[in-house]
């Protein structure tokens, strides 16, 4: 086994910009060997000074939206203009394939060989949550190693999508036309943590309906309530084939950015991510340091079974469980 990397050391590298640093911490946090967990803790937290800098888009969409190709574009685009472009992706179905059916580098053939830009596919192990965290973590490190531009793709809809809105800055969702995919999105919500849409594929014969579609959802947005009086959700029409409206998409996104960097929304949200996160490391923490230990898995798998039999209320169980255990049924320091 190679010997655990010095943290001081590897957190320097990465500031440096060393791809090989850069991409064996990301293995310390995606590893669940808890040694390694904490060297890659103590890695973030000597990084966390060097972190926030870059712009966080979330982006998703339905598989076939077209996310690989116009991130691709995307991400080419950005990185001519001198930006460095990382993505990482989400994937909650990985953790049960145990990987993505086509590696991310084929997805993005263009931006896998290009020098300013790192891809990394979804962690393929733990739960959402879990994928999540690690995506979190990876993301700042991309941003101590000099990545300005940083993008989470979510792969699956509904609650990555959640998840990922609580670790950017903002949100793109990329809609096709027709198929009901407008209606949809209103419907599951989703719409509702979007901060820019793109009606994607607008090219050839399906230029025009992609227009049409756009100002229907534009519409369809006046009437609901909006979120921010600072921001009016764009609905744009773009390619990411033929690159058409990607310009415009990066305009918006850097309007949105100077909009809420002035009225302090940005750091705000970004406080209260961070805050979030606290708070989910602790239950996290407090789950594997206290429920992992023998006695209480004795315990729960004993509770486990009674429950099963429907004849005690799993709460009251729950209740009698932790007493049993000696935890106290008040905090013991209310003075
Ligand atoms: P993903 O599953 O969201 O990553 O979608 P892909 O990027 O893999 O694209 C799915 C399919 O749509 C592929 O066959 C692409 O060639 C096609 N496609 C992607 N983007 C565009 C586009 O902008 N215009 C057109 N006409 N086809 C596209």
């Amino acid at each position: 086994m190679t010997p655990l990397p010095d943290p001081d050391d590897l957190a320097d590298r990465i500031r440096k910009g060393e791809r090989a640093a850069l991409s064996r911490a990301i293995t310390l946090i995606e590893s669940t060997r808890p040694e390694h967990r904490a060297v890659a803790a103590s890695i973030l937290d000597r990084l966390a000074p060097d972190t926030g800098d870059a712009i966080r888009i979330g982006v998703s969409g339905v598989p076939g939206v077209g996310k690989s190709t116009l991130l691709d574009a995307f991400g080419s685009m950005l990185t001519a203009e001198g930006h460095k472009v990382a993505v990482l992706a989400v994937d909650p179905s990985s953790v049960r394939s145990g990987g993505s059916i086509l590696g991310d580098k084929t997805r993005m053939a263009r931006l896998a060989v290009d020098a300013d830009a790192f891809i990394r596919p979804s962690p393929s192990s733990g739960t959402l949550g879990g994928v999540a965290a690690k995506t979190r973590e990876t993301m700042l490190l991309c941003e101590a190693a000099g990545f300005d531009v940083v993008i989470v793709e979510t792969m699956g809809v509904g609650q990555a999508e959640v998840s990922v809105a609580e670790m950017v800055d903002l949100v793109l969702l990329l809609m096709l036309a027709g198929g009901g995919d407008e209606l949809q999105g209103i419907k599951k919500g989703i719409l509702e943590v979007a901060d820019i849409i793109a009606m994607n594929k607008a090219d050839g014969d399906n230029a025009r309906p992609a227009r049409a579609a756009a100002s229907e959802i534009r519409s369809a947005l006046n009437i609901l309530a909006p979120r921010s009086a600072a921001w009016t959700v764009p609905v744009l029409a773009v390619s990411g084939m033929t690159g058409d409206g990607l310009g415009e998409l990066w305009s918006e996104i850097e309007r949105f950015r100077d909009i809420h960097r002035r009225d302090g929304s940005w750091d705000d949200r970004r406080a209260e991510q961070r805050v979030r996160w606290l708070w989910t490391s602790l239950d996290e923490g407090l789950r594997r340091r206290i429920l992992s230990g023998a006695r209480w898995r004795a315990e729960i798998a004993a509770g486990e079974a009674v429950v099963r039999e429907g004849e005690r209320a799993p709460s009251a169980v729950a209740e009698a469980i932790l007493d049993r255990l000696g935890l106290p049924t008040e905090p013991t320091d209310t003075s």
